[in-house]
């Protein structure tokens, strides 16, 4: 497989270049010069399979003879060693639990990935592979533990002193081994100044091998369209003939990208909401066809707040640019933070189930569409869960009064000892560090 650029000036790259490049040298994304396609047969021949047997047919095709075989099969069982389960709400609602990783994120899945492809390439060209992330959150803790550990890799994070969640912080700070944080006397902006220096510093260019670990790299998105294509087909098998409709919990579109993929790939899926909190402008785009974006709005989901998203270019790329291809497969709905604690409170009413507020988001979205559709619309559905509730304490507080229990992987990171370089925000200090790195 071959993979271009959006702004289609770079030449093409292997999955390899692709993944340790992150962005194209012409500032596009990486695209697949062509969707891998499933036949019915071999569609049929999942319908029966576990998870990572799907993961892998999906990876087989985008890795192509990349990566041996046996080799990319080991990485799948190494990256997917918990289970993604699909909890019944009603008879013909699910919710796909995306939070049973490291993090207790949907991000996990990414990141995972990413760090052993990335791994496995850097080991190729016997090098060692510097990821160099400003986080000011959720990004930089899947990052930390998707690549903990991993040969051939070392992960330097900058997050901004006293601007992250003490969970976050704990995430960021703990895992250790080849995972450094740098806590920036700064705040986010600075982070991501920084880190751009970095990149820029021909100095520091020579003596390490520097990567990014952003959502736009295409490594990140393979993965995540497995999950799309695992609860496609167990839905396919107990509703004969009926595609899915899945409902997304926005933010930078990575995870909807990723699931029109699996649409395109051929598994049974019908239809995608686009769940959004206040920050709109890409359903504002589905509903009216202009891409109009406005800075980005604090909400509940905060991991949702993104006014200009970056997977944006490649989505359009995926529908040729055409507005009523898209508009036909997507229709995006905007959840305000009123809405979305009113979700939370009536799903527990009526279901006993405890979300956290994007998968509420997504949820309500859905309930939304369903009210539009003009038939009963009896096509089975699934609200992506992108993170687990007790990673927004606060917001579960207010919207049902009261107090739910800490996982136990969660506690054991809020009791680890915290370990993090201090630095200002000047780049001297930053370029300093580096140079010291051997
Ligand atoms: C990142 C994130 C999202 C948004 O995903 P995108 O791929 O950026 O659209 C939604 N929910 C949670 C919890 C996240 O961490």
């Amino acid at each position: 497989m071959i993979y271009y650029s959006t702004n289609k000036s770079s030449t093409p790259a292997s999955l390899k270049r692709a993944t340790l490049e992150g962005l194209a040298p012409d500032g596009g994304l990486y695209v697949p010069s062509a969707i891998p396609v499933f036949s019915p047969s071999e569609i049929e021949l999942l319908k029966e399979a576990p998870f990572k047997d799907i993961a892998f047919a999906i990876a087989k095709k985008y890795t192509g003879s990349e990566i041996p075989p046996d080799r990319l099969y080991e990485i799948i069982e190494e990256c997917f060693n918990f289970p993604t389960p699909l909890v019944p709400l009603d008879n013909n609602t699910f919710i796909e639990e995306l939070f049973h990783g490291p993090t207790l994120a949907f991000k996990d899945y990414g990141a995972r990935f990413l760090a052993r492809m990335t791994g496995y390439f850097a080991e190729e060209d016997h090098t060692l592979i510097t990821i160099l992330v400003a986080t000011s959150g959720d990004t930089g803790s899947a990052v930390a533990y998707g690549f903990q550990g991993i040969p051939n890799t070392r992960v330097v994070l900058l997050y901004p002193s006293g601007k992250v969640s003490r969970l976050q912080e704990q995430q960021l700070t703990t895992a250790g081994g080849n995972v450094t944080a740098l806590e920036v006397k700064g705040d986010f902006d600075d982070c991501q100044r920084l880190v751009k220096q970095a990149f820029m510093d021909g100095s520091i260019k020579q003596n390490l091998t520097l990567t990014s670990a952003n959502s736009i790299n295409i490594s990140r998105l393979i993965p995540q369209s497995f999950y799309y294509a695992w609860a496609a087909l167990q839905l396919d098998r107990k509703y004969p003939g009926k595609k899915a409709v899945f409902s997304v919990p926005s933010g930078n579109y990575g995870n909807l990208t990723a699931g029109v993929l699996a649409k395109m790939m051929g598994f049974p899926i019908d239809h995608f909401i686009a769940a959004s909190n206040a920050n709109d402008s890409v359903t504002r785009y589905i509903e009216e066809g202009r891409y109009e974006p406005h800075p980005t709005i604090r909400t509940l989901s905060t991991a949702m707040d993104v006014g200009d998203p970056s997977n944006f270019a490649r989505l359009r790329h995926i529908y040729a640019n055409d507005h009523t291809k898209m508009a036909a497969d997507i229709t995006g709905y905007s959840i305000s933070d009123n809405e979305t604690l009113e979700t939370i409170r009536s799903v527990y009413d009526r279901f006993g189930y405890i979300m956290d507020p994007h998968t509420a988001v997504g949820s309500r979205a859905l309930e939304l569409w369903r009210e539009q559709m003009t038939q009963a619309d009896s096509n089975p559905a699934v609200v992506l869960s992108t993170a687990h509730p007790a990673k927004f304490l606060e917001s579960i507080r207010e919207a049902l009064d009261m107090e739910i229990s800490i996982p136990d992987r969660l506690q054991t990171v809020l009791d680890k000892q915290k370990i993090a370089t201090l630095i200002g925000s000047d780049y001297n200090e930053l370029s300093a560090f580096l140079s010291a790195l051997d």
